[in-house]
């Protein structure tokens, strides 16, 4: 595809998240994405053409290429949501069921994988650093990357990307497709040359042309109306599992795009304007991989943030409840001091007096030495051990009188910082009910 192609299939995937009737779980999400997307969406052309301009990984990771198979395995087709139109014709097409061989050089699911992975992965490391350090990701970037990832999801509908049969001779049949849907973006929407961007309409969309193609026309109508599955499939966990279903229906409508009778080294441009397949169906086709790539890179993004979202609640969550629990060891420690104080002082006195009696006695025995005449050496060193040891445990009582008034004095403060604690615990938690639900397929 190209690029006024891929920048509007992007534009319109922010437009069906914003615009279709998103499941109750997902839906606060879906309206937080809009509003962060809103202000970035500048990058668009740029970014979902990036892949092309810059990476030039068209060879291995624009790609994944299927071809029919005569040997004896058993095809093993995706179970698709139902609301996909590729999946719908894939099902009846005549190399449906039959077996498939897939080259196994190309890598475009691992790319929408890695992509959503990092997107999800950037969001986190943004949440957790300080504004200003020097490894934080900007939302701008992080906004190039959802356009970037785009671009890769875009491709897998195109189905000659998925269709190991080479049309790439001089004729180029492929480009030919994608000059006439490019050309078609190009006549529906304004674009501004100037800034590299399309311009908006009220809302912020690709203002329309008075005179619209009735491709586009469909687009526009289909991502309101067609009924939002958030599931990727059956047996489809994830994005990776998800495009590698797309890719296999994306082959099948390769089949119906340009038949199996043509032969690829010998299709014109011009003997291909003329096939029936091209008369009687292109247009069909096109709305079909354009309303389907819409919904995917919708999809796709919407499951990145709302992954991202969930790990954000859980992180909050976690934050509240170590919250709790240093408030709660700080009251039961106190509580502890307290409790302990009474027995812990009757001890301590005790060896206090103990200790004044020792130093008592020596002090007697010093006294009586000097008196007597007699070396005083010994008896001096035990009094001073005596008034040393009498010290200690004079300033352990005290040390433990202290501790006692510091924490009656500290106790209401403490058991309100706990019930505050508690309090936010519990908000957070019925703030986040209705995102546990089990069921929701993330
Ligand atoms: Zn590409």
């Amino acid at each position: 595809m190209k690029k006024y192609t891929h920048a509007w299939l992007a534009m319109m995937a922010m437009k069906r998240i914003e615009k279709a009737k998103i499941p109750e779980r997902q839906k606060d999400d879906a309206k937080a994405l809009i509003t962060w997307f809103k202000n970035y969406r500048d990058f668009v052309i740029s970014g979902s053409w990036y892949p092309d301009s810059v990476f030039k990984d068209m060879s291995t990771s624009h790609i994944v290429k299927y071809r029919p198979d005569d040997g004896e395995a058993t095809p093993s087709f995706r179970i698709m949501p139902p609301t996909l139109q590729l999946y719908q014709y894939g099902l009846r097409s005549d190399l449906y069921g039959k077996p498939f061989f897939l080259e196994k050089k190309h890598n475009l699911c691992d790319r929408c994988e890695s992509f959503t992975e990092s997107l999800i992965d950037s969001f986190k490391i943004l949440t957790m650093e300080n504004e200003g350090s020097p490894i934080v990701p900007s939302n701008n970037h992080i906004a190039m990357r959802f356009f970037i990832l785009s671009h890769y999801i875009a491709d897998c509908h195109m189905p000659l990307h998925c269709d190991a049969r080479s049309f790439a001779n001089d004729n180029d049949v492929h480009a030919f497709i994608e000059e006439i849907w490019d050309k078609q973006v190009q006549n529906s929407y304004y674009v501004d040359d100037d800034n590299n961007r399309f311009f908006y309409d009220p809302e912020g969309y690709p203002l329309k042309q008075p005179e619209m193609s009735e491709l586009m026309e469909y687009v526009e109508d289909e991502l309101e109306k067609r009924e939002f599955v958030w599931d990727w499939g059956r047996g489809c966990n994830n994005t990776w599992d998800y495009m590698s279903g797309i890719s296999q229906y994306s082959y099948l409508m390769a089949y119906r795009l340009i038949p199996a009778d043509h032969v690829p080294s010998d299709i014109t441009r011009q003997l291909y304007r003329e096939s029936d397949a091209f008369k009687e169906h292109f247009f069909e086709y096109s709305k079909v991989i354009f309303a389907d790539a819409v919904e995917s890179i919708a999809k796709v993004w919407l499951h990145a943030w709302v992954r991202y979202r969930d790990w954000f609640r859980g992180t909050e969550l976690a934050y509240y409840k170590a919250q709790e629990s240093a408030a709660d060891k700080d009251l039961k420690k106190a509580n502890k001091i307290i409790n302990d104080y009474p027995s812990g002082k009757e001890t301590q006195s005790a060896k206090v007096m103990t200790a004044k009696e020792a130093v008592k006695a020596k002090q007697a025995a010093y006294d009586s030495a000097i008196a007597s005449g007699k070396n005083a050496d010994k008896a001096s060193e035990a009094l001073g051990k005596a008034r040393t040891r009498l010290t200690e445990l004079t300033e352990k009582l005290a040390a433990l009188e202290a501790e006692y008034k510091e924490a009656v004095s500290s106790l209401e403060n403490l058991k309100a910082l706990l019930v505050a604690a508690k309090v936010q615990v519990k908000r957070k938690q019925a703030e986040i009910k209705k995102y546990e639900d089990k069921n929701s397929g993330i």
